[in-house]
């Protein structure tokens, strides 16, 4: 995860690109498309695996889902991937569960025919990853460091200062570090000239990782910082909370030690799960990221169908380096959610029909 972090952090230009590699010769209706997904811990990986299996069958091709199992997730979902190039797929998809562990894997996959595109998280450290297609991981951060900012501006009118700590994913999802690194390009300046304060002082993403993005370790972490850090009248007046699963974990530690009075502390969040749009309605959670999986995965299923027509995949993003090169990316954009939008974004997440049309 260090590599990922330097090879991301390294690149930043943007532009358009059209790809050279992965457009073969294309392939027949009724081919097979592997999709080999990391787990379940969030809502988007179980909707995914559902759209896929319908999107990619509407498409005409045979889908084969797989979900890497909790137990030996990394050598499980590797299994996966090669058992889905035994059978002759003709591309596979992944959302990896460890980034840059995928290497001889999807380096036979090569072999053998098949495209590759990363799905979500980009696969680290080597060459044979075609395409990756995702949501702008470095603006998710940005929106969740400024919806932080706005928050606690709105919610403690009074207060000069604010005391905040931080979270991050898992040290394994290469999306980890860029969503940090989006967040602290807002919060930094702003710990540097004394208006945020972690008081535990646990900046270091090595300090705020989350392992396996479990709902549990978020937990047990806030428990110990509140316990060594906020006692007495101390207030916690935000937290940085990668995505919603942890938000809720997060949320959950805060009222059992009581410090949601008088004033919730903003938390943060992403994906827009329906069990955190209520809590962002009533302000408990300030804030969300919604990233629609109905369109990543029709945005997926169109590069699909782009490479059985033996055509290239269109792009949009030369920013991802994985270390190795850079790989074409198609990104889409990521949207802030609040009580002001929360019933109306999820209203109008459209179905995978309306969009693969
Ligand atoms: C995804 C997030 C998700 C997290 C945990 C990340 O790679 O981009 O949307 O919350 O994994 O599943």
């Amino acid at each position: 995860a260090g590599v990922a972090l330097m090879a991301l952090s390294g690149c930043s230009s943007r532009g358009t690109t059209t790809s050279s590699s992965g457009a073969a010769a294309g392939f027949k209706a009724g081919s097979t498309i592997g999709v080999a997904l990391p787990d379940k811990t969030s809502e988007n990986w179980v909707l995914a695996g559902k759209l896929f299996e319908e999107g990619i069958a509407k498409a005409g091709f045979k889908a084969d889902v797989q979900y890497a199992p909790a137990t030996n997730t990394v050598s499980e979902q590797q299994n996966q991937i090669t058992s889905m190039t035994t059978k002759g797929a003709k591309v596979i998809v992944i959302g990896a569960k460890d980034g840059s562990q995928l290497g001889s894997q999807v380096s036979a996959a090569h072999s053998a025919g098949a495209s590759v595109i990363a799905y979500d998280r980009l696969i680290l450290n080597t060459k044979d990853v075609d395409y990756y297609v995702a949501y702008d991981n470095e603006k998710v951060g940005e929106l969740q460091g400024q919806a932080l900012l706005d928050g606690m501006k709105a919610r403690f009118p009074d207060a000069k200062t604010y005391n905040i700590e931080l979270f991050s994913g898992s040290s394994d999802d290469a999306n980890a570090p860029v969503f940090f690194k989006g967040a602290m390009k807002i919060l930094q300046p702003k710990i540097d000239d004394g208006t945020l304060k972690v008081v535990s002082g646990q900046t270091d993403i090595k300090q705020t990782a989350t392992a396996g993005w479990l709902a549990q370790n978020a937990q047990t972490r806030m428990d110990t910082l509140l316990a060594a850090n906020y006692t007495g009248s101390t207030v916690l007046n935000g937290v940085l909370s990668p995505n919603d699963t942890l938000a809720r974990a997060i949320i959950t530690s805060i009222h059992a030690a009581g410090k949601d009075k008088p004033v919730q502390p903003v938390i943060t969040g992403q994906d827009s799960e329906a069990a955190s749009i209520p809590l962002i309605m009533t302000g408990v959670q300030y804030s969300t990221i919604n990233k629609d999986t109905t369109k990543l995965v029709a945005q997926t299923i169109a590069m699909i169908k782009d490479l059985a027509a033996g055509k290239t995949p269109s792009t949009n993003s030369t920013d991802y380096n994985n270390g190795v090169k850079v790989v074409p990316t198609y990104l889409l954009p990521p949207e802030l959610v609040t009580k002001d939008n929360a019933a109306e974004s999820y209203k109008n997440t459209p179905s995978l029909e309306a969009l693969t049309k």
